[in-house]
């Protein structure tokens, strides 16, 4: 077997004890005699996975007690749509910090439903920045303040919740959530899709608190519809029961490995460690301010982009996978999750010193 160093910006890669404790269940679970795929989402067995899981996420996160935790389908992309819908209420218009590509697929769809204002603008510049939250045009009003807290694409993460009073925070997490401990309680909303942090594609969580249960739209379809789904537990519809199962997995997998502590110490050690090597070559440039710099999404550009597809060649003949940068910027992009060893970032460092040696 040669597993590869898979540096996916999503799906992306999983951690080797997970992947080979689901292939040692897959054919029968705990004396089941059957897989977790094949299982009723309503039987004893499974409902022992899905709260299991949950109680892992839970404690992982401190979810505090006036939080529900759903477990439900669509992606990250229907949170979008979802987000407004669950929490206009009597409100007339939302907030939106624009930080990149994700932030904006979030404000259009948010502008289906109601007046959105965008309180500032980021990631437009060169270097990329976040504008200062003193800068923002905040509305008290606002039902909400939208925020993604790590563009997948472009690498630009903000490392501290925006302080926004009353007004309830709600923060697509994606791509960096359970990278490092949170305080939930600074939240209303937070979401993120599985598949770049802890499991399979097909399955999104989303941590609410209790207050904003009751404010969604008549219009919210049903399996998008928080307090409906919070009331059925996450099983108002089959929910995503192989994906629910995998990041029960990985969760417990996380605890293994010290929580959430470890894992932000071990992620800012993996991220300083190239972003330090980029910063010292003439040959590497990323295009973040680093105050702003994500932790889990390095992306990069050579000097002479002519180079491009010979680096992507020779990167893979060296074990390592998936580093072309996304369609829309170009470039390369390392994305560095949980599940990426300190060992994958060290042997892409070497390659990327030894490439420029003989490209530079
Ligand atoms: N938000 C962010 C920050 C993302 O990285 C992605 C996926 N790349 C999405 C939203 C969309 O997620 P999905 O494809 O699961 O709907």
């Amino acid at each position: 077997m040669a597993r590869v160093y898979n540096f996916s910006a999503g799906p992306a890669v999983l951690p080797e004890p997970v992947l080979e404790q689901a292939a040692s269940e897959m054919l029968d679970w705990h004396g089941t005699g059957m897989s977790v795929m094949e299982m009723s989402h309503r039987g004893k067995s499974f409902v022992s996975i899905a709260e299991q899981a949950e109680a892992a996420l839970r404690e992982l996160l401190a979810v505090p007690d006036n939080y529900k935790v759903l477990f439900l389908q669509g992606g990250a992309t229907a949170q979008f749509a979802a987000v407004p819908l669950n929490l206009l209420g009597d409100a007339s218009s939302v907030d939106y910090l624009n930080s990149g590509s994700w932030s904006k697929k979030a404000i259009a769809e948010a502008k289906n439903y109601t007046s959105v204002n965008v309180v500032a603008e980021g990631g437009n510049t060169d270097p990329m920045t976040i504008p200062p939250q003193a800068e923002w045009a905040l509305d008290p009003n606002a039902a909400y303040l939208h925020y993604c807290a790590n563009e997948t694409i472009t690498g630009v993460e903000l490392h501290e919740p925006p302080q926004v009073g009353d007004v309830p925070l709600v923060s697509d997490m994606s791509s960096t959530f359970l990278s490092r401990p949170i305080d939930v309680s600074r939240y209303g909303v937070i979401y993120a899709g599985a598949q770049k942090n802890f499991g399979p594609a097909g399955l999104t969580v989303v941590i609410v608190r209790d207050d904003l249960l009751d404010r969604a739209s008549h219009q919210t379809p049903s399996v998008w519809h928080n307090q409906r789904q919070a009331e059925a537990d996450s099983m108002l519809n089959t929910p995503a029961t192989y994906s629910w199962y995998i990041a029960g997995l990985v969760f417990q997998w996380l605890q293994a490995e010290g929580g959430l502590s470890a894992m932000g110490e071990r992620n800012q050690r993996k991220a300083a460690r190239l972003y330090a090597a980029i910063d010292a070559s003439d040959f590497y440039r990323n295009p973040v301010a680093p105050e702003v710099r994500s932790l889990m999404n390095v992306p990069f550009v050579l000097a002479d982009d002519q180079l491009d597809g010979q680096f992507l060649d020779e990167a893979a003949k060296a074990g390592l996978h998936t580093l072309k940068g996304h369609r829309s910027v170009g470039g390369m992009r390392a994305s560095i999750y949980n599940a990426m060893p300190e060992a994958g970032v060290d042997a892409l460092i070497d390659f990327m010193a030894d490439f420029e040696r003989r490209h530079g």
